[in-house]
């Protein structure tokens, strides 16, 4: 029912600031629909970082920002909109409100985060898959079987896995998943070349900025636990040459001191404050930024957003620290 029937028009969504998944998921459900005839645009609201530019299909995808009138035409004509990645309208930014204008398209959600709003035609939500690409996996294996998995397919799908589970470090890595990864290598896939296109593409200037903002890094204490932050102002951004992406991975680094708690990082936008969280294990940090930030996510890795200056959302985080951590038990390391 998701792929066969006439040719449909279809828009492939997904949330701003893409990362791996995001784009992964999309491309290889994009490519699926379109072996079997369907006319397909995959958009998302602004630019994908540059270390997924080697990803095949790629040159496909529209980004709002850029190609505005293209995205507002195929989401009014669209027959079906799947959205792939996220569960918050609000993560698409304006694409939300052309969506809810073609009152006539089915919705179809395809994710894993938590809590999905039941605002979708068609609901595919598993917080337990480590990403959306193994759930785009799972759902060619069953819908068209294995052989519609090609190469092209198997590298789209093996860079959404392995960017969201941090290469194989992260929560839920199941059996069936090292499964499909097997089948994703019998298909061709290259996986040192894909680890060399996404992890080691950056410029030396990255690899600085990162020193400059590991240097300035704060561990606090809490409720017992020992918590860090980290901040990156527009000033670091201009003096590092920023590029979209060049922050990634950085929230992570924290997590490295033993029995750490959680890990910040705020980064200066015109907007607003992008603001990213990772915890350990036991430490729900999507309650985190549900409660304070205006944000979601996973247990273990969220984000939101703050809106007022850098200081005071420092304040603020120390203040939501305290407050959240303060009647926690330290468990041993
Ligand atoms: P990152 O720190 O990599 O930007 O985001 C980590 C995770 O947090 C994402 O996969 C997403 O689930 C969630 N997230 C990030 N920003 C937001 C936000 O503004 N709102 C919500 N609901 N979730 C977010
Ligand atoms: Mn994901």
């Amino acid at each position: 029912m998701l792929v066969d029937g006439e040719p449909q028009n279809v828009v492939i969504v997904s949330h701003t600031n893409p990362d791996g998944d995001a784009i992964g998921s999309s491309l290889a459900w994009a490519t699926t629909l379109h072996r079997r005839g369907h006319r397909v645009m995959c958009v998302v609201p602004n630019r994908y970082p540059s270390f997924l530019d080697w990803m095949p299909g790629i040159d496909e995808l529209r980004v709002y920002k850029i190609h505005k009138e293209e995205v507002e035409k195929a989401i009014a004509e669209a027959d079906t909109i799947y959205c792939m990645d996220f569960n918050q309208i609000q993560r698409l930014d304006g694409i939300g409100e052309l969506i809810e204008k073609n009152t006539g398209a089915k919705t179809v959600l395809i994710d894993h985060h938590l809590d999905p709003p039941h605002v979708y035609g068609l609901e595919l939500s598993y917080p337990k898959s480590s990403s959306t690409s193994f759930l785009v996996y799972c759902l060619i294996e069953e819908i068209e079987g294995l052989g519609a998995i090609d190469k092209t397919i198997g590298e789209q799908l093996y860079a959404g896995i392995m960017t969201d589970t941090g290469n194989f470090s992260f929560s839920f890595l199941s059996p069936e998943l090292f499964r499909a990864v097997a089948v994703l290598v019998e298909k061709g896939i290259d996986i040192p070349y894909i680890n060399r296109m996404v992890y080691h593409s950056f410029t030396a200037d990255r690899l600085k900025l990162l020193g400059h903002v590991l240097d300035k890094m704060q561990i606090m204490k809490a409720g017992g636990e020992q918590i860090a932050y980290m901040t990156l102002k527009e000033s670091d951004l201009r003096k590092f040459n920023f590029q979209i992406g060049d922050s990634e991975g950085f929230v992570n680094y924290p997590l490295s001191i033993r029995g750490l708690a959680l890990a910040a990082m705020f980064i200066e936008t015109r907007q607003f404050i992008r603001v990213s969280f990772r915890s350990r294990e036991d430490v729900d940090c999507s309650e985190f930024a549900r409660r304070y930030f205006d944000g979601g996510g996973h247990k273990n890795a969220s984000g939101g957003k703050s809106y007022v200056p850098m200081a005071q959302t420092v304040e603020d985080y120390k203040k939501a620290v305290h407050e959240f951590f303060g009647g926690r038990q330290k468990l041993p390391d």
